[in-house]
């Protein structure tokens, strides 16, 4: 079976990685000169479901390495006060795992070495494809051609794959701006091994190790009247909303060279109850695009390319026609990302708030209920096999 899976992030390297395991015949065309470089800068929390996915592909032990721990996850209020926490470290252990914060480039790194790099076509951006039953045929911007029997659109947030299959229209923005980077030798400014989230009127930060003395810090900004990017004068501006938040973040803010500062708008999609069609699918952000306030997109995009790869290369895949089992496939990613999808737009809409009444009844709930119902949610969310 030869599979053409468009998009080199991180779904699309995990599918390839997998479906190479299961016996697939995989190319991955990538519209970038490099892969990787979409979104470098980035820190990510790799929870026990991405940890136990990546083990399948025997990579968890590399990701681990490369990153740093993380045993404890922390929710404070802008003003001090500690509102809750999660023993994310020991409830990965009961499952076997672990949590690990890594830098986004050394996530892709791995997943790029992992494909041994000669089947990653980059330079590759794919214009249109065509499914007529027996195949699918792919064409890009340079005029080439290449033909498979299933084609997987890990394009992101703006597939051009969902496009096709879905119609034209765009993702949706979230109201929020992600202003974020890794700080160089910033790593002691937190107690090892803790992830640290404030929440303050319409503004969040995130801080947590990613190993390499590195810290990873974010700071989201609601209803911002930029659309991110890099423009002059945002780390002053940063300084100014973040500079009286509880330590580290002003330090963190100060010590980090404006140029390493990037601002990224955060959108998602409402869930459908179908995105695939003939031999064509779609995973990762292509399919489900999520808000960054339970960090599992990028682990549900690994997951995606896992249980693709199993599925496909199972047993009565590689003869005849695909389609069943990509049904199949989207069926089941579906039932699992639609709640994660929800949730996160929930979350995203209450850290929304600005005005102080709605923030101390914000930081009240969030200190009942994040040791509570969403603790069992995000449990659930992580604990769920494959
Ligand atoms: C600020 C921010 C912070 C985040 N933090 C976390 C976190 O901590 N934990 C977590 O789990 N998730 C996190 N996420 C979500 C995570 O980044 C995404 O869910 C994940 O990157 C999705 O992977 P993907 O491979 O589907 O898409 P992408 O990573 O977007 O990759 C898509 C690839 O397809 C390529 N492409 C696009 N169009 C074409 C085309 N026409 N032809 C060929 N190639 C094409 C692109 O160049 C790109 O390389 C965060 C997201 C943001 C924005």
């Amino acid at each position: 079976m030869r599979v053409l899976v468009v998009g080199g992030g991180i779904g699309g390297l995990t599918a390839f990685v997998a479906l190479r395991a299961a016996g697939a015949d995989v190319a991955v065309f990538e519209q970038a000169e490099q892969p990787g470089k979409t979104l470098v800068g980035g820190g990510f929390h790799i929870w026990p479901n991405g940890v136990r996915a990546l083990r399948e592909l025997g990579l968890d032990a590399a990701a681990r390495e490369l990153g740093a721990p993380i045993e404890r996850t922390e929710y404070w209020s802008w003003r001090g006060r500690p509102l809750s926490h999660w023993p994310v470290g020991d409830i990965a252990r009961r499952l076997g795992a672990f949590d690990v914060g890594i830098g986004r480039g050394e996530l892709l790194g791995l997943l790029f070495e992992a494909t041994g790099a000669s089947k990653v076509q980059t330079n590759s951006r794919l214009v249109e494809f065509e499914d007529d039953g027996r195949g699918v045929t792919a064409r890009f911007a340079d005029g080439r051609e290449e033909r498979g029997d299933v084609l997987v659109g890990a394009d992101g947030l703006r597939s051009v794959v969902r496009s096709k299959l879905l119609g034209p229209a765009g993702p949706d923005f979230t109201g929020y701006v992600q202003w974020q980077t890794l700080a160089d030798g910033a790593a002691g400014l937190l107690p090892d091994g803790v992830e640290r989230i404030t929440f303050g009127p319409g503004s969040r930060t995130v801080l947590h190790q990613v190993g390499g003395g590195r810290m990873f810090w974010a700071c989201v900004v609601y209803g911002a009247a930029t659309n991110g990017g890099q423009p002059a004068g945002r780390k002053a501006q940063l300084l100014r909303q973040f500079g009286d938040w509880p330590a580290p973040t002003p330090a963190l803010i100060e010590m980090t060279p404006e140029e390493q500062i990037v601002g990224l708008p955060v959108y998602d999609r409402k869930p459908v109850k179908q995105w695939g069609r003939g031999r064509v699918t779609l995973l990762g952000d292509a399919a489900h695009p999520m808000t960054t306030n339970t960090s599992q997109g990028g682990n549900q995009a690994i997951e995606d390319g896992v249980l693709l790869g199993r599925m496909l290369g199972g047993a009565g895949a590689a003869a005849g026609d695909p389609s069943p089992v990509l049904r199949a496939y989207e069926a089941r990613r579906i039932e699992r990302t639609t709640p994660l999808v929800t949730n996160s737009r929930f979350i995203s809409d209450l850290n929304a708030w600005r005005d102080p009444v709605r923030v101390r009844l914000r930081d009240a709930l969030y200190s009942v209920v994040l040791s509570r119902r969403a603790l069992s949610d995000q449990f659930k969310a992580v604990a769920e096999p494959l």
